[in-house]
């Protein structure tokens, strides 16, 4: 049986828990430059996994400022096939409360200065993405969820918008009136990414409070008056959600080592979405994009 190599992107509290793994820290360049910091290969659960910490050592960049290409190529270079990602959110519904689990199935992509693709510069490249997580993951986290002590919602519409600033109140009853179910800043485009690098990928999000549709505290409007109440209860929901996460991811990540490196039809994303004539595309560039693309391009030769 082939042992799958997981990726894992994620925050500061599954850092620090995989660091106590042990393994070992790898410096990766990319065509994209630097990923947030060096990335942490090790054993989680009896699965290889390689493991990137989105914010970076100290949570030193902003959701606009993460380098996701770099993060996505980094784990493609090293021979990543599936990412589990996980993520803090903001609950749009009622029933999607602070410390639940959401395994998310569909995205709206509201972020506008982000590079959200490999192929600005190089080829013409359209991916399928109507469905932007992988249907096979999603089943995994949602089997190894039985196991876990949490509400976990197997479906979720994530709202990915730009911030750094939370929603206006206008903006948050437009999400909820679109049908979205959770807002974050960090799902897009890394879900995109990884659909070009021809890798699965799903999320784990997790609602750490409500969106500002709702006020936090019944018969209490003003959301200011109660500002450090309010910071410390996102706080405590983020460790307990996080902590809950952390323990679908290890229960998933067990899973996926038992059930070895299946096929998937995120692994063939890239089969009919090149449009550039093979011929007119530059060496050069071919060579620079060899993890995505050197394949594709061979085979069409
Ligand atoms: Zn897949």
């Amino acid at each position: 049986m082939n042992s799958p190599l997981i990726g894992i992107i994620g925050g500061t509290g599954l850092a620090e828990l995989l660091a106590d793994q042990g393994g070992e820290r790898i410096e990766v360049s990319t065509p994209f430059g630097p990923p947030s910091g060096p990335l942490l290969r090790t054993e989680w659960n009896g699965c290889r996994v390689v493991f990137v910490n989105r914010h970076g050592p100290g949570h030193r960049f902003s959701p606009s400022a993460v380098p996701y290409r770099a993060n996505v190529f980094a784990l493609k270079s090293l021979g990543v096939t599936r990412i589990l990602a996980s993520g803090a959110t903001g609950s749009l519904r009622e029933d999607f409360a602070p410390g639940d689990l959401v395994i998310c199935d569909q995205v709206i992509d509201r972020t506008h200065r982000r590079r959200s693709s490999f192929f600005d510069d190089d080829l013409a490249v359209h991916v399928e993405l109507a469905d932007p997580f992988c249907s096979q993951l999603r089943a995994h986290l949602i089997a190894a969820g039985d196991g876990v002590e949490a509400t976990i919602h197997p479906q979720g519409t994530y709202v990915c918008m730009e911030g750094p600033q939370f929603s206006t109140r206008a903006e948050s009853n437009m999400h909820r009136a679109w049908g979205a179910d959770l807002v974050g800043m960090t799902c897009m485009p890394e879900a995109k990414l990884a659909r070009e690098a021809e890798m699965c990928y799903a999320l784990v999000a997790f609602p750490t409070d409500y969106d500002c549709w709702r006020s936090p505290r019944p018969g209490v409007p003003d959301r200011a008056t109660h500002r450090q109440d309010l910071l410390n209860e996102i706080r405590a929901n983020l460790k307990r959600a996080a902590g809950r996460g952390t323990e679908l991811l290890a229960a998933t990540v067990q899973r996926l080592a038992q059930a070895g490196d299946e096929d998937c039809l995120c692994r063939r994303a890239l089969e009919f979405a090149i449009w550039t004539d093979p011929a007119s595309i530059d060496a050069a560039r071919i060579d620079r994009l060899r993890p995505l693309v050197g394949d594709r391009l061979a085979s069409r030769s």
